[in-house]
């Protein structure tokens, strides 16, 4: 605390990341990271923009990018927006479209980033609490918000939310924006964006971190029609014209033209998790369905965080989130087969 902060700095709670241990080498299985390299092109498109180039700017509008992205999905251009991961590209769209005379509503469980904007931008909120499955109770999303923004697949939960669940939510929302996160939509669900040409008041967010291999690169998505994009470009352009880099762009270029090294990872990484699945069940674990690259959690005989710290003493990392209703579950990332088989070993030691 200092008396130089003003009121905002001292009062805002920070979020805080999943650990980057550097005291040594771990199974990182805490942040949802891909366990498999970026694809080869992306490395070579990197290594060829690694020249004199850099003294320039970056484009500031990420057009080529744009295309790229806008080509993929069938949208056009001006549909799509690129920040320095869907982090940045979260906090931007509170800023665009959230006001503070009407609550927003989000899952009570859902991503913890979401109080902390909500917090920064002196925003209301009202938390919709999840079903004991850990659903989303669609009906409290059903009335005149201020907005709505829920993870599809829930974080930390991984759990599904079906397409006809969404539309529902967009129809009774029609005058706010409700912006749907598909960080994690790669790993077996269905994302939304074919519903764009329909709902002018849906926003959807992706990142390149999680089934592109890309979290180093910090590249973020936001797709939705034109009047919303331009929205985030007024935003943007009041706080910093260059959010993405040079690299970055060319990076992300190449990585929607590897669709086969993509599909490869992200079918693997769901082989795998399933197999995890399994194992987990058979040993007495409970494990909510998921369609993410993580899964959740928990035993009935040994406390999750207990788990936690034995896991970490031999050299797993896990989430463990101290907070009510889901204090005795794990978030579990997906790593690669043989990390996985590690992990499955020492829990068997544990337990
Ligand atoms: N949304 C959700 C639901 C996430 O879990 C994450 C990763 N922490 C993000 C967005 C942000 O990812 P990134 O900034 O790496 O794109």
């Amino acid at each position: 605390m200092s008396k130089y902060w003003n009121e905002l700095t001292k009062r805002i709670e920070p979020y805080v990341a999943g650990e980057q241990p550097k005291d040594k080498k771990y199974i990182k299985l805490n942040t949802n990271e891909n366990p498999y390299p970026p694809s080869e092109k992306v490395l070579k498109a990197i290594s060829e923009a690694n020249n004199s180039d850099l003294r320039l700017y970056p484009d500031p509008d990420c057009d080529k990018l744009r295309e790229k992205v806008a080509g993929y999905y069938n949208l056009n251009k001006n549909q799509i927006f690129i920040g320095n991961g869907s982090d940045e590209v979260l906090a931007f769209s509170f800023l665009t479209f959230f006001s503070s005379d009407k609550e927003i509503v989000y899952p009570d469980i859902s991503y913890s980033f979401y109080p902390v904007y909500a917090d920064l931008y002196g925003l209301k909120t009202r938390l919709s609490p999840l079903k004991e499955d850990f659903s989303i109770n669609v009906e409290d999303f059903l009335s005149n918000n201020g907005g709505v923004i829920i993870p599809n697949p829930n974080a930390p939960t991984g759990k599904y939310l079906d397409i006809n669940s969404i539309k529902k939510i967009l129809n009774y929302n029609s005058e706010n924006v409700v912006i749907i996160d598909e960080a994690y939509i790669d790993f077996g669900g269905q994302s939304v964006v074919g519903l764009i040409k329909d709902y002018p008041n849906l926003l959807v967010i992706q990142t390149l971190s999680k089934s592109r291999s890309l979290a180093g690169m910090r590249i973020g998505i936001a797709l939705g029609q034109e009047e919303l994009i331009e929205g985030l470009n007024r935003i943007k352009n009041s706080f910093n014209s260059y959010t993405c880099d040079r690299i970055a762009q060319v990076a992300a270029i190449a990585a929607f033209e590897d669709e086969e090294y993509f599909k490869e990872c992200s079918n693997r990484i769901i082989n795998t998790r399933e197999k995890v699945v399994n194992k987990l069940t058979e040993i007495g674990f409970k494990v909510v369905p998921s369609k993410a690259n993580f899964i959740f959690v928990s035993h009935k005989e040994i406390e999750a965080q207990k788990l936690f710290t034995k896991l970490r003493e031999k050299g797993v990392l896990v989430r463990y989130f101290n907070k009510p209703k889901i204090n005795n579950y794990l978030r579990i990332s997906i790593g690669s087969e043989e990390e996985m088989d590690v992990f499955l070993e020492k829990v068997m030691e544990i337990i």
